[in-house]
This record gives structure tokens, C-alpha cells and sequence, in this order.
């Protein structure tokens, strides 16, 4: 009967491994799909979205400057170009002295106007600048977060797997102590009751579906040494003991 008995503190043992294998695969997943970081995603893309149109508008800015510029010096080229004819003394007809004196005037009024325009654009560009840059700051912050965030998961998770590798090992070790006809009533009675096979009665409760069994029931459930079952779930019963209860807080804990 003593060999019964330990075949029964096994039993109650892989029902613990199992629970908290179940809760550690549970933690993994939940870990995985984090919500505080699909927030932080989903912000991070809005957020690069704005800094990418922001990053267009001020190329578009950079670009038009630069067109303007280069009509400016386009412009003065052209001035240089008639004044140096002007004073080479080519020029023969006071008609064609007018026309070039006429260009040059027109030339650099063109410029005055485009002057004014690139100094507007200028400003303009001064004081988009730092918007893109905090708009740039925000991002990389936001980067930055996720980054760290899937760290802290990514150490989390790897510490959970370490820990459920040794409750699988310990899962394999516990199987191999229990005969194979205990083992296969414990799966069936597992596969029909939510995972969950085995129970401890502990102070006349058990531990899984809470019902407290009655005076009359109790007598009948007194052997620690062999299965009962539970009269309300019909899970397998265990009677508590010193040991079980130790095993329940050590398994808890790993
Ligand atoms: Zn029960």
C-alpha cells in the first residue's frame, strides 16, 4: 500500500507541473502579444507618417529655394553678359544701346522680385526646421521605447522558457513514477474536466471545484491511500497531507 502512496503524491505532482506549465505558456503568449506595445506601435506609425509628409514639405521648401536661386544667378549672368557688352564698344546704334540698357533694368528688376521671394522662402524654412526636428525627436523617442520594451519582453520570455524547460523535464520524471493505467484514467478524466484531473481534499474541499463534501461522504473518503473521487466534479481525490501541501507551494514557486 506504501507503493500506492507514492504513486499518489506523483499523481497530485503532475497535476501541479502541469497547471503551471499551462500558466507559463499562458504568460509567454500574453507577454508576446503585448498590448502596451501593439499601443506603442500603432502611435510609432502615426507618428512616422507625420515626420515623413513633414520630411516631403520641407524638401519641397529646399527644392523651390533652390530653383529660385538658381534663376537669380541665371539673372546676374545675363546682367553681367549685356553690361560687359554695353562697355566693349560694339555696340554702334543708340537703338541698340536702349535695347540693352532696357534688358539689364528689366533683368534686375527680376531679381529684386525673386530676392524678396527667396528671403519669404527662407524664413519660411527657418521656422519649419525645428518642427521637423522635434517631429524627428518624437520618432526616434518612440523607436527607442519599443526597442526597450521588446528587451524587457524578449528577457522576460527567455526566463519563463528556462523555467518551463526544467517543469518539463520534472513533467517526464513524474510520468515515469506513475503506472501507466493510473496515468491513463488521469488523462481521460483530465480530457473531460477542462484540463484539470486530479484534486486534493483538503478540510473536506476540494481544492478544484470547492465543494465541501458532506459528513457522510467524509466517512466514506478517508483512505489517503488510494484514489477516491470527488462526488460534485468526479475528478480524481486526493486526501491532503504534509507532503502534498509542500509540493504544491514548491511547484508554485518555480
Ligand atoms: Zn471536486
Amino acid at each position: 500500500m506504501s507503493e500506492n502512496k507514492y504513486d499518489l503524491i506523483n499523481l497530485v505532482e503532475l497535476q501541479l507541473l502541469e497547471k503551471n506549465i499551462i500558466r507559463k505558456v499562458n504568460e509567454i503568449s500574453l507577454l508576446k502579444k503585448s498590448g502596451k506595445l501593439q499601443k506603442l506601435e500603432a502611435e510609432f506609425g502615426e507618428i512616422s507618417a507625420i515626420h515623413e509628409s513633414m520630411s516631403r514639405d520641407y524638401l519641397d521648401l529646399e527644392h523651390e529655394k533652390k530653383k529660385l536661386e538658381d534663376s537669380i544667378s541665371l539673372n546676374n549672368e545675363k546682367i553681367k553678359k549685356h553690361e560687359a557688352k554695353l562697355f566693349s564698344g560694339t555696340i554702334t546704334s543708340s537703338k541698340e544701346l536702349v535695347n540693352f540698357q532696357e534688358e539689364i533694368k528689366q533683368s534686375k528688376l527680376n531679381n529684386d522680385g525673386l530676392e524678396i521671394k527667396e528671403i519669404e522662402l527662407m524664413i519660411k524654412i527657418d521656422e519649419y526646421r525645428p518642427k521637423l526636428k522635434q517631429a524627428e525627436i518624437k520618432k526616434q523617442a518612440y523607436s527607442k521605447d519599443i526597442e526597450s520594451l521588446k528587451m524587457e519582453i524578449g528577457i522576460k520570455v527567455k526566463d519563463i522558457e528556462g523555467r518551463l524547460a526544467v517543469l518539463r523535464e520534472r513533467r517526464k520524471a513524474a510520468i515515469s513514477k506513475i503506472p501507466k493505467e493510473v496515468c491513463a484514467r488521469y488523462d481521460e478524466v483530465k480530457a473531460k474536466k477542462g484540463g484539470i484531473g486530479v484534486a486534493v481534499l483538503k478540510n473536506r474541499v476540494c481544492d478544484v471545484c470547492r465543494m465541501e463534501i458532506s459528513s457522510g461522504e467524509a466517512e466514506r473518503i478517508q483512505d489517503p491511500e488510494v484514489i477516491h473521487k470527488c462526488p460534485e466534479c468526479k475528478r480524481m481525490l486526493i486526501i491532503s497531507n504534509e507532503s502534498i501541501e509542500n509540493l504544491k507551494a514548491e511547484i508554485d514557486e518555480m
